[in-house]
């Protein structure tokens, strides 16, 4: 991400044009003003912010997240906002750029990676890798929000932030915080109890695994084709028979493949085994679709928890 500094540059010039046409009208919205990279964060200010935070995602629905670079606007956003949330790890190296600069910044920032205890990357047996990873770099798995746990350890933090911003809202947050804290539970419990029951604990995506910290919140253990967050590629020879060896061998009932992807590679440990192909969606981002249906956390995980009771069986 070359581009950054280029980018930075037109986007202060562009902010210096919009300042020109501000009107008085532009004061009249004192909701604290949030922006977020990716989903979770954007639907965890909404739950607990509600009609006090104005709060917007830059990524689009529909939109893969790896591949996102922000566009001078985003940057701008990023720069007027009250709080900025964003993952933290290596898809947001392009953050520490514009945090570091001299240009406005946002008043508080957040980094959902630093609210929590983070993992080393995995590489389970069987995962095909890219060629260039170099393994003596160590790289910590960012997918902290696909622990329902972690998800609510980040809306304690969102929720701290929003009260120190604005004090006047704080009984609000304290009182949609309880609120979602009782409704992240439930689902937690939900999990464990369908893990409990479970006759086979292994889970098998036949894609990338952006899931271990969900996985290790409730004992499960899996393989994988692709390591988290791994760019689009072939699976090797190897890591199709390996894993068609272990569903065979295991007899599990479901390969799962994650949102936005083609499914391929699921589509041919199924075809082999006979497995049923399901979605497990890591709420990176959701569709526009989903987006406009007003999907959240925790609807997707509960949809999650309905896919993981069939795969447990
Ligand atoms: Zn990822």
């Amino acid at each position: 991400m070359k581009r950054i500094t280029a980018i930075i540059l037109s986007a202060v010039f562009l902010a210096a044009l919009l300042c020109g046409c501000k009107t008085d009208n532009d004061k009249s919205d004192d909701r604290v003003n949030v922006v977020t990279t990716i989903f979770p964060p954007y639907d965890f200010v909404r739950q607990v912010g509600g009609d006090n935070v104005n709060v917007s995602m830059l990524l689009k629905p529909g939109t893969e997240s790896h591949n996102y670079d922000p566009t001078p606007q985003d940057i701008i956003k990023i720069q007027d906002a009250d709080i900025f949330i964003y993952v933290g790890g290596e898809s947001d190296e392009w953050v520490r750029e514009i945090l570091e600069s001299d240009d406005k910044q946002p008043k508080k920032v957040i980094a959902l990676t630093d609210c929590v205890d983070t993992v080393q990357e995995d590489i389970t047996t069987g995962m095909t890798v890219e060629e260039e990873n170099d393994s003596d770099k160590i790289e910590y798995d960012e997918h902290v929000w696909t622990s329902p746990q972690n998800a609510l350890t980040i809306s304690r933090k969102i929720t701290e932030v929003l009260e120190e911003l604005d004090s006047k809202n704080k009984k609000s947050y304290e009182k949609n915080m309880l609120e979602y804290a009782r409704e992240l539970s439930s689902l937690d419990n939900d999990f464990k109890e369908a893990v409990d029951k479970a006759k086979n604990k292994t889970l098998i995506f036949g894609d990338r695994f952006p899931m271990r910290y969900f996985a290790d919140e409730y004992g499960l253990g899996y393989f994988a084709a692709f390591p988290g967050c791994s760019s689009d590629m072939e699976p090797s020879a190897a890591t199709i028979s390996f894993l068609i060896n272990k569903v065979r061998e295991k007899k599990i009932p479901v390969v799962f493949t994650i949102e936005f992807s083609n499914g391929k590679v699921a589509d041919t440990i199924c075809e082999a085994t006979g497995a049923k192909k399901l979605e497990f969606h890591s709420c990176h981002n959701v569709s526009q679709e989903m987006f406009d249906d007003g999907a959240t956390y925790i609807s997707i995980m509960r949809t999650n928890l309905k896919n993981l009771k069939e795969a447990l069986d």
